[in-house]
């Protein structure tokens, strides 16, 4: 089932929640709505379903426009942050909710019914749970139950949102990696919100970055990451060093440090931004011709990879690399020690009053 979101307004009193969004999401895809809190992406979410009227724009299900129809006649399951599990009834009779109150005309047979949560119970690996009340089972598990619930009317589409913000970081990591493998078993088309880069771009098959009300990128998460759209993308994906620097005919220097940025070939004199990942910082401890100095003001292990740090002369900027673990110990940098850092790999944005930065 392709959803087609169609030049989408939504305003709260002046306040513009979603401000003239379109996309188009393939049949069948998993996408992630990603942006900071109170991007609108929740909203977004809620339209689609039909919980939210849009003040203009339309909504289209495989090319019918679901609009104006009634969120119980859209054919949408949801999972939300928390579980709206019933407390009162075992898990057996929480996933099969939906098929028994369906009109008599159309609700399955008690056997086909036991079949049906049956498979969907063996499907999230928690068949064993069936007599057992919601609270006894753990959070990750009420939500694998919810997932169960959600899917047992065969929904045409999937929304989830923030599904695993309650959990720990552990249970969350686990959860993502199961609903990815889920989701290619069953194909439904799915929307879910997060607010959290490393889920988005782990569980996706397209992300699409949110940012007042707006969209700032939507794409396969491998272009996101590696070829952010705009200086907004690029910070809010992750750790990054913001370097000033100054462009000349496509080469932009830090200091004595030249970076090429072909797409600025051309410009003379340019003020501009290079934004550096951590790990596209090269630490050497001894003076390279084009690196700056810094000191080493901070050493974190953190697993197999080392943290550092650095503050530059003539800066008050802190710099963040990062390394594995073996290669900061066969450098025998220290911590309090000399540096020569140099950026490897950078984005360069021309700066500019319109570019829009994270706040
Ligand atoms: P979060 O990650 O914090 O849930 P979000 O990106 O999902 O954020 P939304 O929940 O869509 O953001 O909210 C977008 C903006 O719209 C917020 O500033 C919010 O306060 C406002 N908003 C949402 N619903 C309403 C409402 N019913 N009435 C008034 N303002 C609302």
């Amino acid at each position: 089932m392709s959803i087609e979101i169609d030049r989408v307004n939504k305003r709260f009193n002046d306040f513009v929640a979603v401000d003239d969004v379109s996309l188009s999401l393939k049949d069948g895809e998993l996408t992630a709505l990603l942006g900071p809190s109170g991007s609108g992406k929740t909203t977004l979410l809620r339209i689609i379903a039909g919980l939210e009227q849009p003040d203009s724009g339309r909504i289209r299900f495989q090319g019918e426009d679901t609009t104006d129809m009634h969120v119980s006649d859209r054919g949408v399951g949801f999972v939300f942050q928390h579980y709206a599990l019933f407390k009162h009834m075992n898990v057996f009779e929480n996933v099969a909710y939906g098929l028994t109150v369906k009109p008599r005309s159309q609700r399955p047979s008690k056997e086909e019914i036991r079949r049906k949560v049956m498979h969907l119970l063996e499907m999230v690996q928690l068949d064993w749970t069936a007599d057992r009340l919601p609270s006894q089972l753990s959070g990750g598990q009420r939500q694998r139950i919810a997932l169960a619930r959600a899917l047992a009317v065969e929904p045409r589409v999937l929304l989830l949102d923030e599904p695993f913000g309650a959990l720990d970081a552990k249970v969350r990591a686990e959860l993502r990696r199961w609903l990815r493998r889920l989701h290619d078993d069953i194909h439904v088309t799915s929307v879910f919100v997060t607010h959290d880069q490393e889920e988005a771009l782990e569980v996706s098959d397209r992300v699409v970055v949110m940012n007042h009300g707006r969209v700032e990128q939507d794409g396969h998460p491998e272009t996101v990451y590696d070829h952010p759209a705009n200086e907004f993308v690029y910070q809010f994906l992750g750790n990054v060093n913001l370097f000033h620097a100054r462009v000349n005919d496509g080469v932009a220097r830090i200091g004595s440090v030249k970076l090429s940025a072909p797409e600025f070939d051309g410009h003379l004199d340019s003020q501009a931004f290079a934004y550096v990942r951590p790990h596209d910082i090269e630490v050497l401890p001894h003076r390279t011709e084009e690196s700056l100095h810094a000191e080493i003001e901070l050493v974190s292990v953190v697993g197999p990879t080392v943290r550092l740090e650095l503050k530059t002369d003539n800066s008050e900027q802190v710099v963040h690399a990062e390394m594995p673990k073996h290669q900061f110990k066969s450098l025998g940098l220290t911590q309090g020690g000399d540096a020569w850092i140099r950026p490897v790999n950078s984005r360069v944005f021309l700066r500019d009053e319109d570019i829009k930065r994270p706040d």
